[in-house]
C-alpha cells in the first residue's frame, strides 16, 4: 500500500454521530416534541450492521471515530492532509419504516452536518442524506440543501425496499440531475431484503462479502432500467464496494444485452460503455491481490482511467497508517484518481488545480 499524495481529494469519510440528542437543535418544533415524547432521542440509530466503536470495524488509532471536528483533525484531516473530503453519514435516519420520521431526520442530520462540521472546517464537504424510501420527499430535501454548494452529492444506499433502477426512485434522480448533484450509492442495506438473494447468512462474513452482490444489483438496475437514458446528466459513484467484481459483471451484461436487447430499445449502446461515462467507484476497500500483473489486468479489463475515485473510507479498518492505496499504481494514474477524476466527477468541488 502507498500513501495518497497530499491534496487528494478524499471521496468517502465518515463522521459518526452518536446520539439522536445532538439531532435535537437542528429539528423544527414538531418533530422535536415527537421525539422527545417517544424517548427516541436516548437511541442512536446507528445501523448495526457496521457500529462505529466495534474493534473489528475502525481502526484502533481511528477509535473512537469521529464524532467532532477536532478528532476528525487529529485522525485524518492533518496526518493524511487532503484538500477535501466528502463526509457520508450513514444513519438508520435513512432506514426508517416511517417515511415521515425518515425525512425529519435526514433534514436534521444534514443541518447539523451544516453547523458542526462544514461550517468548522473548509476542506469538509458532504452528501445529502435522504429518505431514500420516500424518492418525493427524498427529492424536496436534495431541492432545499442543494442550496448550499457545500452539499456535492445524494447519498443512498446500494440496498433498498426496490432495486435502485425502478422508476418509483426517479424523482430522486431528476432532482440529483437538475442540480448538477453525482449519486453516491454507498454500501448498506435499510435491511428490506437479505445481501445475499438467496435468504440471511448466519456470519459477519458472509454478510460483507455479499455486499458486492448488493452493489452489482444496484448498478444492473440502474443501467437496464435506462435510468442513464432518462437522466443524460447524472453519475453515480459506487461508495465503498471494492472495485474487482466490476470486469466480470461488465462481461456478462454486454454478452446477454447483444442477445436480448430488443426488451431494452433504450440501451441504444453497449451497458459497458454507458458504466464508462456514468459510474465512478471509490478506490477503499480495494479488493484486489497485491500483484503489479492483477493491478494491472484490472485496469485493462475496466478500460478506463477515468473511473477510481480516491477514498480513505476513515475510520474503517481496510490498511495501516497514511497508506490507502494500493501498490503499483503509475503516478499519472494516481494523480487522476486523487486529483481528475474527483474533480471532473463533483462539478461542484472547488479545488485549486495541482501545480
Ligand atoms: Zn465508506
Amino acid at each position: 500500500m502507498t500513501h495518497a499524495p497530499p491534496g487528494a481529494i478524499d471521496c468517502d469519510i465518515h463522521p459518526v454521530l452518536p446520539s439522536v440528542k445532538l439531532l435535537l437543535p437542528h429539528l423544527d418544533e414538531y418533530w422535536r416534541e415527537h421525539i422527545l415524547r417517544r424517548g427516541l432521542e436516548r437511541d442512536s440509530f446507528e445501523t448495526n450492521a457496521f457500529p462505529s466503536t466495534a474493534p473489528i470495524n475502525a481502526r484502533p488509532d481511528w477509535t473512537p471515530a469521529a464524532d467532532t471536528v477536532e478528532t476528525l483533525r487529529t485522525h485524518l484531516l492533518d496526518p493524511m492532509a487532503p484538500a477535501v473530503a466528502i463526509c457520508n453519514v450513514i444513519h438508520g435516519a435513512q432506514m426508517m419504516m416511517s417515511e415521515d420520521l425518515s425525512a425529519a431526520l435526514c433534514r436534521a442530520i444534514n443541518n447539523w452536518l451544516a453547523k458542526e462540521w462544514l461550517d468548522r472546517d473548509p476542506r469538509l464537504r458532504a452528501s445529502i442524506v435522504v429518505p431514500i424510501h420516500s424518492p418525493d420527499l427524498a427529492a424536496e430535501e436534495i431541492d432545499r440543501m442543494a442550496a448550499d454548494p457545500r452539499f456535492v452529492q445524494v447519498l443512498l444506499l446500494s440496498m433498498a425496499e426496490l432495486p435502485l433502477g425502478r422508476r418509483q426512485n426517479w424523482p430522486i434522480y431528476r432532482a440529483a440531475e437538475r442540480h448538477g448533484l453525482p449519486i453516491g450509492i454507498h454500501a448498506g442495506s435499510s435491511f428490506r431484503h437479505p445481501p445475499s438473494a438467496g435468504g440471511w447468512g448466519s456470519t459477519y462474513l458472509e454478510d460483507y462479502v455479499s455486499y458486492a452482490q448488493g452493489m452489482a444489483g444496484a448498478l444492473n438496475s440502474l443501467v437496464v432500467e435506462g435510468v442513464f437514458h432518462r437522466f443524460p446528466g447524472l453519475k453515480a459513484v459506487l461508495i465503498e464496494s471494492g472495485v474487482t467484481w466490476l470486469p466480470a459483471s461488465f462481461w456478462r451484461l454486454d454478452k446477454t444485452w447483444r442477445g436480448v436487447r430488443a426488451e431494452v430499445p433504450w440501451l441504444t449502446r453497449m451497458p459497458t460503455s454507458i458504466i464508462r461515462d456514468h459510474v465512478r467507484l471509490t478506490t477503499q476497500p480495494f479488493d484486489a491481490p497485491p500483484h503489479q500483473a492483477q493491478l494491472d489486468l484490472i485496469m485493462e479489463e475496466l478500460g478506463s482511467d477515468e473511473m477510481l475515485l480516491y477514498a480513505s473510507d476513515y475510520p474503517h479498518w481496510h490498511y495501516e497508517g497514511a497508506d490507502s492505496l494500493p501498490d503499483g499504481l503509475s503516478p499519472d494514474l494516481i494523480r487522476k484518481i486523487a486529483f481528475d477524476n474527483p474533480r471532473a466527477t463533483y462539478p461542484r468541488l472547488a479545488v485549486p488545480a495541482i501545480a
